[in-house]
């Protein structure tokens, strides 16, 4: 193994400790597998497996709660009681009587049941993954494999993987993780979010990264994007001086968002729930620009009650009573599944499917609760509640959303610009809607038709490509307030070129703030006019990041 593994750096931080990989997929156990005849112990290995499933999942359900997550304590509590299906055990049996091998009779009996919930419409096909999950952990347990799914550990550990889906990070202890490495997922995939989220140092796209052997010391540098197996104790030591260096300069990084000749710039915090706001008033947020509500209920298999959301929402709304706080409908589908929302089958492209505002128009009811549900939130207070719709393509989208806004009571009614088509039409939306937030995540996604997730991509997710820039200005002219609250707005020189670009507030990840703030302080109005047209003239990535800091000397007193 090379002495340091490069990779992208998407969460800046340091971070040295032992490496705990997410085990890969279980194997399915060959068909026609049998045991040695002695079916009575075969049988009890079986029950044990699955019975030591159950009593592992309730421990997780309580320390789920433990780390203030009381949904995750529910589902991991409804899957123990799957695995404790006395007609599961049966079949179980059964199969082994018939000189089944334990693991195969197993996988064959949850086969059973996978079919009939698959078939038993569209709420109970949502659990299949659920049932899957817990024959995975039987079958790990009957054939000595790692266990899939988070690892346990006693010490904080530096988590590595092929990729992190939202759900996988539910149960993270955020005091146990000293860094996330995966070899999946680029700059704007929801690894790197949460990452920043949690202010955890992180690594992405880094090919080969689950090779590290389990108990590994390694040194990550979440800025460079580096990974050093085995690093010295100097090592280590000059790592965190750098890091330390830049925290100083963000120092004097306080108050709101303006560049240096005084024109103001909100900066606001991407959260994913009450539990982020703290984060958010730390590093200063105005407000909060992005409220990602699919966040709160991933692991859900219903729908939220009126009062729950009333109540998550209403909670971040107090939080600021003279800012703003813009709410976005639920965002379900491609990488964001919601149980309770299942797409209509199985999707050749899940990303170009139902999502967002599609999805919404899907289950009617279910948009109308949530906007019902943000309208009672605000009630008697001063907070100003925006709401907006993600995945949104035309003007007539745009205006049925706005409609169903105007029906709930809602007032501020806004739309995510992170379709292509939105983007150059954004002038024939603008009149159907108050506000733009551009999510420059899914609109690099989509105009350089590169997954997100693809870790092997992350050259081409990069919102500097000079065509993104080419859609930014189209929405940033059309003649509404338009933010940007894609993670381009946590990249302080693209956040200088996007108010360049006529852009008026930033939303990012809370960690980022400082940073950015620092770097708006640092330059006039008119230096990011001249680093955005710079950037637009170029040709290639490296051109436009190279042509847009020629105009942003500030930058290098940040060290960056
Ligand atoms: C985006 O696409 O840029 C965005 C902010 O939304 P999400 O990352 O949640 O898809
Ligand atoms: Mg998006």
């Amino acid at each position: 193994m090379p002495e340091v593994l490069q990779g992208a750096g998407v969460s800046p931080g340091v971070g040295a400790g032992p490496v705990r990989t997410i085990a890969g997929a279980v194997p399915e156990p060959p068909a026609g597998s049998t045991h040695g005849g002695d079916a009575e112990a075969e049988r009890a290995t079986a029950l044990a497996a699955l019975e030591a499933v159950a009593v592992e999942l309730e421990e997780r359900g309580t320390r789920a709660a433990a780390v203030g997550n009381p949904m995750g304590e529910e589902v991991l509590g409804a899957q123990a009681l799957m695995a404790r299906d006395p007609g599961l055990a049966d079949d179980v049996r059964a199969r082994i009587d018939r000189g089944v091998a334990a693991p195969r009779a197993v996988f064959e009996s949850f086969g059973v049941y996978r079919d009939l919930l698959a078939g038993a419409g569209e709420y109970m096909a949502a659990r299949v993954t659920d049932l899957d999950d817990i024959r995975d952990r039987a079958l790990a347990r009957l054939l000595g494999l790692p266990m899939p799914g988070v690892p346990e550990s006693d010490e904080p550990f530096v988590l590595v993987a092929r990729d992190l889906a939202p759900a996988d990070t539910a149960v993270l202890d955020p005091a146990q993780v000293i860094a996330f490495v995966t070899e999946e997922g680029g700059p704007t995939s929801h690894t790197a979010i949460i990452a920043r989220t949690m202010g955890v140092p992180a690594v992405v796209a880094l090919p080969g990264a689950t090779a590290l052997a389990d108990g590994t010391r390694v040194l990550v540098d979440g800025a460079a994007g580096t990974v050093r197996p085995d690093p010295s104790e100097a090592d280590v030591a000059a790592a965190r001086a750098a890091a330390a260096a830049r925290a100083a300069a963000l120092e004097d990084s306080t108050g709101p968002g303006a560049t240096k000749d005084g024109h103001k710039v909100p900066l606001l915090a991407n959260i994913g729930g009450p539990k982020d706001v703290d984060a958010a008033r730390a590093n200063g947020a105005e407000g909060v620009g992005l409220y990602r509500t699919e966040f709160l209920f991933l692991d859900r298999h219903k729908a939220p009650t009126d009062e729950e959301q009333e109540a998550a929402y209403r909670t971040v709304l107090e939080v600021f009573p003279e800012g703003r706080v813009v709410v976005r409908t639920l965002d379900a589908g491609a990488d964001k599944p919601l149980k309770f929302l299942p797409p209509p089958g199985e999707e050749p492209n899940p990303a170009l499917g139902e999502r967002g505002l599609r999805m919404s128009r899907r289950y009617p009811d279910v948009l109308a609760a949530q906007l019902a549900a943000l309208a009672r939130a605000t009630a008697g207070l001063t907070t100003k509640l925006q709401v907006m719709a993600p995945m949104v393509t035309d003007a007539a989208e745009a205006a049925f959303f706005a409609a169903a806004c105007r029906d709930a009571g809602i007032a501020h009614p806004g739309v995510m610009i992170e379709v292509p088509a939105a983007a150059l039409r954004a002038r024939d939306i603008a009149p159907e809607v108050e506000f733009f937030s551009i999510g420059t995540n899914d609109l690099t996604q989509y105009a350089c038709a590169a997954d997100r997730q693809v870790g092997g991509l992350a050259h081409l997710q990069d919102p500097w490509q000079p065509a993104i820039l080419d859609l930014v200005a189209p929405a940033a002219e059309a003649g509404v307030p338009c933010g940007v609250c894609g993670e381009a707005a946590a990249d302080p020189a693209l956040a200088c070129v996007l108010v360049g670009l006529g852009v008026t507030s930033l939303s990012m990840s809370a960690p980022a703030l400082p940073l950015v703030r620092a770097a708006l302080a640092r330059h006039t109005l008119d230096e990011c006019r001249q680093a955005a047209a710079a950037a637009r003239a170029a040709r290639t990535v490296a051109q436009a990041r190279e042509a847009a800091r020629a105009h942003l000397p500030g930058l290098a007193e940040l060290g960056i």
